[in-house]
C-alpha cells in the first residue's frame, strides 16, 4: 500500500478488453481520522441523498466513503483505513456499486 490509495487489488474484469478504467484527481476533504497523507482518500458520508462517484465506495462498517484515484469495478479489493476493514466491491440491486465486508 505505498500509494496509499484504498484500491488494493483490480477485480477480474480489468483483463484485456475491459475498457480503461478512469482516473480522478482527489482532493483534501479534511477527513481527519486517518493521517494527512491519506485524508483525501476518504471523505465523510452526506447520507442517502449523497450521491457516489465512480471513484467512490461507502464502507458499511463505519459509513465513512472511501475515494480510489481510479474508477472502481465489482471484484475489486479495497482497504478502509478508518476502520481497518478489507472490503470487495460488488454491484447492488440498484445497479450501483456496493462495497462489502471480506471476512
Ligand atoms: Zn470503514
Amino acid at each position: 500500500m505505498k500509494s496509499g490509495d484504498p484500491l488494493l487489488e483490480e477485480g477480474g474484469k480489468g483483463g484485456a478488453g475491459a475498457s480503461a478504467r478512469r482516473r480522478y484527481e482527489l482532493d483534501d476533504r479534511g477527513f481527519d481520522e486517518v493521517p494527512v497523507r491519506y485524508r483525501r482518500f476518504y471523505r465523510r458520508w452526506g447520507g442517502p441523498e449523497d450521491a457516489l462517484a465512480p471513484n467512490e465506495a461507502l464502507c458499511p462498517v463505519c459509513k465513512i466513503v472511501i475515494r480510489s484515484s481510479r474508477e472502481l469495478r465489482p471484484g475489486d479489493r479495497l482497504y478502509c483505513m478508518a476502520c481497518m476493514t478489507r472490503l470487495t466491491v460488488v454491484e447492488g440491486e440498484s445497479g450501483s456499486l456496493e462495497a462489502r465486508v471480506v471476512y
